[in-house]
Formats: structure tokens, C-alpha cells, sequence
């Protein structure tokens, strides 16, 4: 491997600060970038929002905290939205910190997923690099990725094959899959569990479908994550018999994978061409079992029958059927899948080649896709 060490400025989501749990899984992912890239010896400052968080293993990194408005998710926005900056937004000034740190770095790598970063890109001596963190939620967000791509390609990644699909780029997406400290993640054996779903409470997830699962069941489903609708939240709980579900709050890890760990499956119901679903991940790294609707990040992450089952999108009767099945699939195998694929560690040295390559203009796409197939 060519390791040359690099001085990387890293932007965090405008959504929320680090640990909030409003930027949704890319607030793990920054933490597991940073930890990949320090475990090769790179020199990482992290631009972020007042009020962000690194867990102790990170304390070499040079915290930024910057103080401002947060910028609207563009998940929750309609297809053809127009830009909007809030007054006094954070976003304008992580970018004002990030070019000025940027001048002395090799690369600075944008985890916010919005419109001015990427327009931004072309007209910069600094080099910008941008973790595509969603898929193509909105048209100016489309036409930016396209310019980047134009520009230059290799300044941008995405997580997985079906999230780069919802891009028009100038050629083959480079992808660079996601990275977990599967230390913090415990295997649990255990068989027989409760049903358990875990994600941000909000329409794209489509919890109301595991929900209908467990009422056909009439089991209890056991619900992890960030409430970010609450009209939504009580609109699924009101639509099925009282108890079927059981809210578990918004956990720290160490606190979410020991109870996700106790579930016999987890179910997965994106509505929306989901980027990643680190709670897939996150789940088999338990142990657990995930039946999912072959739809984006989860339908290209879950080996069938052998890491759990998809079902054809929308289709409640596959999704049941991959959950009664599920005494089938080998808990051990579901750890060992995600070991093999997707540690921090892995994970940084897929990033470090990108940025690498980037810089140097060089072409390590087929490297990177080697490494995580
Ligand atoms: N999560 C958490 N505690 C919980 C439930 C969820 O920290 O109790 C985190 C989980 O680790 C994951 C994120 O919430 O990183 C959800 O990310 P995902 O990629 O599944 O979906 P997103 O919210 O980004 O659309």
C-alpha cells in the first residue's frame, strides 16, 4: 500500500452538532473516517458545529467548533427546492474555517450534504473532496454532484452502487462502502429474540411497515433512533393495537447494540433510495439478522439467505416471509461478513487511496472497488 501521511481538514454535517444524532448516520461515519485516516498516520483537523463531540480515541484530532444556524436537511425538502442559507447559517462559515485551514493541507473532505461546498469545488485552490452522503434528493443537488463530477470526478465517493446510480457523472462512480469499530459492536448468539428496527423516525424510513409485521404477529417491535418527525411517530403508533410498540430512545452505541443485539431480526424498510443504512451494518455486526426491501445502501449490503432476506420493495408479504425465515440465516456468518468488509480501518484505507489518488490525479478505482467486495 502507498502510504503517504496527509494533512486533511474534514467538514462535519451542518445538521446538528456531533452526537446530536440530527445529521443521522453520517455523524458515525465522520467518526469512523476520522479514526480510518488516524490509524494510517494522516494528520486530521475537524471543522464542525458548536457543541460537537469525538469519542476519547479521536483527542489527537484538532477540533474545530464553529458557531451558527443549522442548514435545512435536504431529505426533508421537495424535489425542485430552491437553495436557502439561514441567516447567520453554519454552513457559510465551517467553509470559510475549512479554505483557510485548507490552504495548508493536502485535501479537505466535505461530509455536509448541501449545494454550496459543491459549487464552491471548481473555483478553489484548496481541494475539495465530497462524501456523497444521500442519494439524489433534489434537483440542485443533482446538477451540483454533476458539475463536480465534470470538473473532476475523482473529488467524488459514495457509499454504495445504488446510491451513485441517482448521479449523472462524467465516469464510473468511485465507491468507498462505510467503516465501523466493530469493537464497539458485541456478537450475541442468542436466537429467539424480540423484532427490532433502528433508524431516524422520519417518513423515508417507512417504520409503519415493520410495525405491520409485528402487529400481524402480534408481537411487540422493539424501536431505536431520533425522533425527527413526531406527528409521523404518532400518526404510525395510532395506526396499530396499543403496545406493539415498544420506544427505546435514541441510545449511545455502547447502549444501542447491547439491546439490538438481543433481537432475533432486524427489520428494514427504506422508502427512499437509502445511501448506506448503517444500521444494517450496525446490526450484523451484533449478530442480528436483517430483512430488508431490496431498495439502495441495504438492498446491495444484505447478501440473501445468507446475512438475512430482501423482499421485493413495498411488498409487506416478502418482508414477513424473510422474517419467519429467519431462524435460517447463521448469526456468526452475519459478523464475520461485516469483519471482512466493514471496519474503520478498511474503511480508511479506501478513503486514503481516494484522497490520494485525487491529488495526484492518479486512478485507484479498481483498487478500491477490491477491497470491499
Ligand atoms: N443510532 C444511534 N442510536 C440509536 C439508534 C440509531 O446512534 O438508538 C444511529 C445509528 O448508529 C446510525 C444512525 O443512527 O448511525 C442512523 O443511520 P442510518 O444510516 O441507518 O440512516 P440515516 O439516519 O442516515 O438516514
Amino acid at each position: 500500500m502507498r502510504v503517504k501521511k496527509l494533512k486533511v481538514i474534514v467538514i462535519s454535517t451542518p445538521i446538528g452538532f456531533l452526537g446530536s444524532g440530527k445529521g443521522g448516520g453520517v455523524e458515525l461515519t465522520i467518526i469512523s473516517l476520522i479514526k480510518g485516516l488516524l490509524h494510517l498516520g494522516n494528520e486530521v483537523t475537524l471543522v464542525a458545529p458548536c457543541g460537537s463531540k469525538l469519542p476519547p480515541d479521536c483527542q489527537e484530532v484538532d477540533l474545530i467548533e464553529v458557531e451558527g444556524t443549522d442548514q435545512r436537511s435536504w431529505q426533508k425538502q421537495d424535489y425542485l427546492s430552491q437553495i436557502t442559507i439561514p441567516i447567520n447559517g453554519v454552513l457559510p462559515k465551517l467553509l470559510k474555517k475549512a479554505i483557510e485551514l485548507g490552504k495548508k493541507a493536502d485535501a479537505v473532505i466535505n461530509m455536509g450534504y448541501d449545494w454550496l461546498p459543491l459549487w464552491l469545488t471548481p473555483y478553489l485552490n484548496e481541494k475539495f473532496f465530497h462524501l456523497i452522503s444521500m442519494g439524489g434528493v433534489a434537483k440542485v443537488m443533482k446538477d451540483a454532484v454533476k458539475e463536480v463530477s465534470l470538473f473532476n470526478n475523482s473529488r467524488l465517493a459514495f457509499h454504495t452502487y445504488s446510491q451513485a446510480k441517482d448521479y449523472e457523472l462524467s465516469s464510473e462512480p468511485i465507491i468507498v462502502g462505510n467503516g465501523f469499530d466493530l469493537e464497539n459492536y458485541n456478537f450475541n448468539e442468542k436466537t429467539g429474540g424480540p423484532l427490532g428496527w433502528a433508524g431516524r423516525i422520519a417518513p423515508e424510513k417507512g417504520l409503519e411497515d415493520a410495525v405491520a409485521v409485528a402487529a400481524e404477529l402480534k408481537e411487540t417491535l422493539y424501536v431505536w433512533g431520533f425522533i425527527e418527525d413526531h406527528i409521523y411517530a404518532q400518526k404510525v403508533e395510532g395506526s396499530f393495537p396499543k403496545g406493539t410498540i415498544s420506544w427505546r430512545g435514541f441510545l449511545a452505541t455502547n447502549e444501542f447494540q447491547e439491546q439490538l443485539g438481543e433481537c432475533r431480526v432486524l427489520i428494514n424498510t427504506p422508502k427512499w433510495n437509502e445511501a448506506f443504512g448503517n444500521v444494517v451494518i450496525e446490526s450484523l455486526a451484533c449478530g442480528v439478522p436483517v430483512v430488508a426491501y431490496k431498495r439502495g445502501g441495504p438492498g446491495e449490503l444484505i447478501n440473501n439467505g445468507i446475512t438475512g432476506w430482501l423482499a421485493p420493495q413495498d411488498d409487506l408479504k416478502g418482508l414477513m416471509s424473510g422474517v419467519l425465515n429467519v431462524s435460517q440465516i447463521d448469526r456468526s456468518t452475519c459478523r464475520a461478513w461485516v469483519e471482512k468488509r466493514f471496519s474503520y480501518k478498511s474503511f480508511g484505507i479506501r478513503i486514503h487511496n481516494w484522497i490520494h489518488a485525487g491529488i495526484n490525479d492518479q486512478n485507484y478505482q479498481e483498487e478500491i472497488k477490491e477491497r470491499i467486495q
